[in-house]
């Protein structure tokens, strides 16, 4: 069973049930929607398929957050070393002139000299003079200046709220539509997370935030961050213009070490099989990447243009899986000591016990999804069955490294609860009789978190539950 968890992007225009079944079949564990791209309807459209192919299914909507984009009008051709004028007016369309972006801050917060990156890099400016109105900048290549194109200024801290108008009311699509997690564009600080928990809290929603991080501020910060997100993407594509490109996997490794030490979940995201969004093999560079990325600890790993409008999305799925699948045969994974209390220390034990006795998996009931979480972050080479008491911490959980997660009804009693657990691991085959297995619980009853391992056979333990 692959434990690396697959996200894969959907679109709109693409999400027929059949299309998301067979990825679904070949991998993929969990859809995103990209708001930025997408209509109410249209996200509507996806939730609603992909429920119908299953309820365990769990569904990450993103936030468009702080982002400046070329307003409509004319598309531009500029050549190298020509002079252009840059203007923030949210009313105005770009001409021959005057490129019109929605930042009206445009003159005041960015310095002379800046490098200004259109379109996710393919244009570069370069600020050479300004007044009140507008910049004046050098093009330092040939293109097309797009309308709505993204544009991206390195290491200038923007003054934009974190959440738009639009994101608002995203959120609140979000909660209406029982969505699982929140990716929040630009987290730049603390503050932005808040922010957003602020709304969900309010609203008595259950969503989790994984917190985008996407330029430099979000990487200086991302000890705050990650003490309030309950996730981090690594969202490469815009990083990697925001910042050298080289500092990338130097940051992605120290992510996905922060979160394993957090016992939060990372996700390693864009452009791992981009030459698949057209080709039907992938470079040799992605396929390391993809199992470096594997091989560092992260939970998940992302498709963006490969699922949502590449010509071979199913392909790149299943070839995310076969990566996967071979990297953790062969990953020597391990797992940090982080017993400061009760659950760190279970959850410890519980892994300790199944690698060193072999056992076939680790079995434990959840209320919020933490000690999933603590076990997960063993990143061990067992499977981790995930009982939840919640349907939504069930698909919650389902993102992190390793687990199968199941929703059942709570139990009075500890023997009541394995009952009811090996019941439907051993009617799904997905344990046999014969099997060792470790079970974390305690959960059950009033929620006081994880308060035993137990280490057995399952016939014992089927053996022993007759008996009562
Ligand atoms: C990214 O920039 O890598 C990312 C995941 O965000 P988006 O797809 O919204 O650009």
């Amino acid at each position: 069973m692959k434990k690396t968890k697959i996200i894969a992007t959907i679109s709109d225009l693409k999400c027929d049930v059949e299309f998301l079944q067979k990825l679904h079949q070949n991998g993929m564990n969990i859809v995103r929607l990209n708001t930025a791209h997408q209509s109410f309807d249209g996200s509507q459209k996806i939730i609603e398929n992909v429920r119908k192919i299953s309820t365990r299914i769990p569904i990450i909507i993103d936030t468009k957050g702080p982002e400046i984009r070329t307003n409509g009008g004319e598309n531009i051709i500029v050549k190298q070393d020509e002079i252009i004028n840059l203007s923030g007016n949210k009313q105005k369309k770009s001409n021959a002139k005057c490129i019109f972006v929605n930042y009206t801050d445009l003159t005041k917060n960015i310095p002379l000299n800046s490098q200004i990156l259109i379109d996710d890099g393919d244009i570069a400016l370069k600020v050479i003079d300004k007044n009140l109105n507008s910049l004046k900048c050098k093009v330092l290549n040939d293109g097309i200046i797009k309308k709505h194109k993204s544009i991206n200024i390195p290491s200038i801290a923007l003054n934009l709220p974190s959440l738009t108008e639009k994101d608002k009311n995203y959120v609140k699509f979000a909660i209406e539509n029982n969505v699982d997690f929140i990716a929040h564009s630009f987290v730049r600080n603390k503050q932005d997370v808040l922010e957003l928990k602020k709304i969900i809290t309010e609203n008595n929603s259950k969503i989790k935030i994984i917190a985008k991080i996407e330029n430099e501020e979000g990487v200086q910060n991302i000890d705050e961050i990650l003490e309030v997100a309950d996730g981090i993407m690594i969202a490469r594509g815009d990083l990697a213009i925001e910042m050298t490109q080289e500092k990338i996997p130097v940051i992605q490794k120290k992510i996905i070490r922060l979160c394993k030490k957090a016992q939060k979940p990372s996700i390693v995201a864009t452009q791992m099989l981009h030459s698949m969004i057209l080709n039907p093999r992938p470079t040799r560079a992605e396929v390391s990447d993809i199992a470096n990325a594997i091989y560092d600890g992260t939970d998940a790993v992302m498709l963006s243009g490969e699922t949502s409008c590449g010509s071979y999305p199913v392909e790149s799925v299943q070839l995310m899986s076969s990566i996967a699948n071979e990297v953790e045969v062969d990953s020597n994974k391990h797992f940090q000591k982080q017993n400061e209390n009760r659950m760190a220390f279970l959850s410890y034990s519980a892994v300790l016990a199944a690698e060193t006795l072999s056992c076939k998996a680790i079995i434990a009931d959840t209320t919020s999804g933490k000690t999933i979480s603590a076990l997960s972050s063993h990143k061990c080479n067992h499977t981790i069955f995930a009982m939840c008491y919640d349907k939504v911490v069930m698909r919650q959980v389902a993102l992190f490294y390793g687990v199968r997660a199941f929703y059942i009804e709570k139990c009075e009693t500890n023997e009541d609860f394995k009952k009811e657990c090996l019941d439907i691991l051993l009617e799904n085959n997905y344990l046999a009789k014969d099997d060792d297995v470790v079970i974390v619980a305690g959960s059950y009853g009033p929620a006081h978190g994880a308060s035993f391992v137990e280490i057995s056979k399952v016939s014992q333990l089927i053996q022993r539950e007759n008996r009562k």
